[in-house]
């Protein structure tokens, strides 16, 4: 079977071919970097973490592209989000007006990067940012100036969507509801409640401003994706992803301009993930309902994170409760349980054939997790895959028979790439081919030799002392019938 996935665009899933077989171009809308990322913005990330990875792992190569909004996402009064950050800091008041808003852009840029790092998303090929990219939103809205699908006004240049056929054909809405009954127009000059901005014309006193044909201002939200998408994937790309949250308007808005400004389709699939809800609640910045990344982080490891996430389809919400993330830390340590297992017998085993029958379980299990990602990227079937293969994994390695290094190599091996390649739920620490690592295992290892020899030499007091000093640093020892093996608490 090869990849399917589910198309926003049409509702339905569709056999997945790249423009070009075995390129994929990618693009996924990028945070606004006006405060800390909570675990809404990891969901999305990490969801496309596991779409890159994956398409990477069945042997694509991949242009991935995740832009940085820094200027011109405008709240519903028509401010800049950045500027009213600018302006509610009070510190920092410089010399230059342009360099508060760039300063906060900047550090939460960085703060962004550093969470997605912390939870093992790998960076996006290229993170163009909104502001570095003006003369090439300028161009476009140019061509749509010139094509008649856009207007001038007094304060700026908007989007007529009325021009273009095709708006409304990713939401299936035309109209911004939220914009009906008694709010007032976002623009002043707008024709039609649905037309939005292109180019903002900024008053004066306005701190982030460029020139352009239509006078001093800053580009709308929306321009910028189409823009870059455009600079560095093409007219035509294969994917664009982001949060079902932006499908109106962000997206539509996108799809319609690029849609009239090149004369061809935009992203032949769209896919979108679910919200994340607090109690059913949206998690949100603005209903204050949020847990920041770091926050998160400090109470459970990145992998437990990921392992939740991937407890639901990528396009379903997911409820964030302390509960969720405790049964997504059981299943993680279950596996990780049965990963150390493998690799603690691997240090003792002998070339042979034993337990090669369990190779065939190796091979169905790859097989079938394969074919639950080749099904637009079922992450829960892949984890319960993995799951039911630890069961296995545990009945085996406990049974007390003997298991050949080979296999158990395979084991490993089969951890390493669906667990750690894939999903990012299984980190390489012990393996021996991180030099840091080793020489944690080493040294471990040797106070367990030290406490081992106490006992035989009837010293339980320095045996327990060992043992209580290694607990305190978070490395638990377990006495088995065949020797100590330890844990690393998170
Ligand atoms: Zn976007």
């Amino acid at each position: 079977m090869s990849l399917r996935v589910f198309n926003v665009l049409g509702r339905e899933k569709v056999d997945f071919k790249p423009i070009e077989p075995g390129r994929v171009t990618m693009y996924v809308c990028g945070p606004t970097v006006q405060d800390y990322s909570h675990l809404g913005h990891a969901k999305t990330y990490i969801s496309f973490d596991l779409i890159n990875r994956y398409l990477r792992y069945s042997g694509n190569e991949v242009l991935y592209v995740q832009n940085i909004t820094d200027v011109g996402h405008l709240l519903d009064t028509g401010e800049d989000r950045i500027i009213k950050k600018a302006k509610q800091t009070a510190a920092g008041s410089s010399a230059q007006p342009a360099a508060l808003p760039m300063q906060i852009v900047e550090s939460y840029a960085k703060a962004y990067f550093d969470d997605m790092d912390a939870l093992g998303i790998q960076r996006p090929d290229i993170s163009p940012r909104a502001s570095a990219h003006i003369p090439e939103q300028i161009e476009m809205i140019q061509t749509l100036l010139k094509n008649e699908n856009a207007y001038i006004a007094d304060d700026g240049v908007y989007f007529d969507v009325s021009s273009h056929d095709g708006y409304g054909k990713l939401s299936n809405r035309k109209r911004d509801e939220s914009e009906t009954g008694s709010r007032t127009l976002k623009g002043r000059g707008k024709r039609n409640p649905e037309d939005f901005v292109l180019w903002v014309i900024a008053p004066p006193e306005h701190l982030l401003k460029w020139d352009s044909p239509w006078g001093k201002g800053y580009p709308g939200w929306h321009i910028e994706c189409s823009a870059m998408s455009r600079k560095y994937l093409g007219e035509t790309f294969d994917i664009h992803g982001g949060g079902i949250d932006n499908i109106f308007p962000h997206n539509e808005c996108e799809c319609a301009q690029s849609e009239a400004a090149n004369g061809k389709p935009f992203a032949n699939h769209w896919l979108l993930t679910g919200s994340l809800t607090v109690n059913g609640v949206k998690m949100s910045k603005s209903l204050g309902n949020f847990t920041r990344v770091r926050d998160a982080l400090e109470k459970y490891r990145p992998e437990v994170i990921r392992a939740w996430v991937f407890q639901t389809h990528y396009s379903n919400p997911v409820d964030y409760s302390d509960d969720a993330l405790a049964a997504a830390q059981k299943g993680w340590e279950g596996i990780m349980g049965a990963v150390r297992l493998t690799r603690e017998a691997l240090r003792s085993a002998q070339d042979s054939e034993a337990g090669s029958g369990f190779l065939a379980v190796i091979d169905q299990t790859k097989a079938q997790f394969i074919e639950a990602m080749d099904n637009d990227f079922n992450a829960p079937v892949a984890m319960s895959v993995l799951q039911t293969f630890t069961t296995e994994v545990n009945k085996l390695l406990n049974s007390g028979e003997t298991v050949g290094k080979a296999t158990l190599e395979a084991i490993e091996a089969l951890y390493n790439e669906l667990g750690g390649t894939v999903l990012g739920i299984v980190p390489a620490i012990e393996a021996t081919s991180n030099a840091d690592a080793k020489r944690q295992d080493g040294l471990i290892r040797l106070l367990i030799d030290l406490r081992q020899q106490s006992r035989a030499e009837k010293q339980f007091a320095r045996a327990d002392q060992i043992r209580n000093q290694l607990k305190a640093l978070g490395v638990i020892l377990e006495d088995r019938a065949d020797g100590s093996i330890y844990k690393l608490e998170n």
